[in-house]
């Protein structure tokens, strides 16, 4: 039966809903409609001739087998979990589902991820900013309070942060999931490259808190496009009822099942990213031209050097491509080296090395 976002009744879900939203209801779609077992599904307009199987079937639009795994290695229940085509359809989604165009707005915390000004800029939703502090990228959770006013319907936290690396305090997280009347949107993409623990564990204490997380870290499976967002179950249901009916495609949820079943083999190669990265950040600081690596809880390095931009266009001749912001706030000089192959880190090395004769 199709459902309507209305039913929602905790926290003030229904009032932070765009207003249009307040009644409508979900696609509903054939595989959606019928969820017990039959033989003969004529239901979907698919081709049965096809030589496609199991691929000439629409995917399984709320995705059970792969919510009841995630489900069981975080240890929350499934109606707590929304699987989204890459985290970056979660971002999307709520800003969809919450800021009304022209009206509302989103405070981000810059040097911050970017897909936060780009999906608000694409809605047509104002930005506010409240910048880390220099040096250190700490927030100022005051300040963040602060800046938002009764249009502010979310703010953003990266943690670890993107690129500076570093994680937001938890006392701050706290402070503004207490005082702020929006969403508290959490956004954990590197969280198993970090030594704190998960705040899923705490959207039972605060109802506004939503947590993302992705398979495209960690996991290693940037390319099939699985994100994860976690939340009051009420806030779910809203993203199940404005999502693309089949947003995760048959594949993407069959290769994410495999690998999840093997949680061990995540645990080690992140291990072994997080030692090459610490040995990473000792080399790097021996070269000349770098003037500081930033410390990180992620799979990357942030580091100041002299000329950034020259740098990376040295590196690209060579082959080698990094990531330049230095024209984010508070990261001067600053550009960001994702921790590679042990293959591509010595060559990275050696190349940069290499240019302490011009640099
Ligand atoms: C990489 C990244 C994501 C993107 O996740 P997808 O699931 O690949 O869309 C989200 N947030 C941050 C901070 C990231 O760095």
């Amino acid at each position: 039966m199709a459902t309507t976002i209305s039913n929602s009744t905790n926290f003030s879900f229904e009032q932070l809903l765009r207003p249009h939203l307040k009644s409508i209801e979900a696609y509903s779609s054939a595989r959606s409609e019928f969820s017990g077992s039959a033989n003969v599904f004529l239901d979907a307009n698919e081709n049965p001739y096809s030589e496609q199987f199991p691929y000439h079937r629409y995917p399984d639009p709320l995705q059970k087998a792969l919510k009841a795994a995630i489900s069981g290695l975080k240890g929350i229940s499934a109606d707590h979990l929304f699987l989204g085509n890459g985290s970056d359809e979660a971002i999307d989604l709520l800003m969809r589902a919450f800021c009304e165009p022209k009206t509302d707005n989103i405070l981000i915390l810059p040097p911050t991820y970017g897909m936060y000004k780009t999906s608000a800029e694409i809605n047509g939703i104002e930005i506010k900013r409240v910048n880390l502090e220099a040096g250190s990228f700490e927030l100022d959770a005051q300040k963040a309070l602060d800046a938002v006013d009764k249009h502010t319907k979310m703010i953003f936290i990266c943690t670890p942060n993107n690129p500076t690396g570093n994680n937001i305090s938890d006392e701050s997280i706290k402070h503004i999931a207490r005082q702020f009347k929006g969403l508290v949107v959490v956004d954990e993409a590197y969280i198993d490259f970090s030594p704190n623990s998960s705040w899923i564990h705490f959207i039972k204490d605060y109802p506004n808190m939503v947590v993302l997380q992705t398979l495209s870290k960690a996991w290693g499976l940037a390319g099939i496009r699985v994100g994860m967002a976690f939340a009051h179950p009420s806030l779910i249901q809203i993203l199940n009822t404005i999502k693309p009916p089949y947003n995760i495609n048959s594949l993407s949820q069959e290769q994410a099942l495999k690998v999840l079943a093997q949680p061990e083999k995540m645990r080690n190669t992140t291990e072994g990213v997080i030692k090459m990265r610490q040995k990473m950040a000792k080399e790097l600081l021996d070269i000349p031209y770098v003037k500081q690596v930033f410390p990180s809880h992620a799979n990357f390095l942030l580091v100041q050097v002299s000329e950034a931009d020259k740098l990376c266009i040295l590196l690209r001749e060579k082959g080698v491509i990094i990531r330049n912001r230095s024209k984010e706030v508070h990261c001067e000089g600053c550009v960001r080296i994702t921790i590679g192959t042990e293959y591509e880190n010595n060559i990275l090395m050696r190349e940069m090395k290499a240019l302490a004769e011009v640099l």
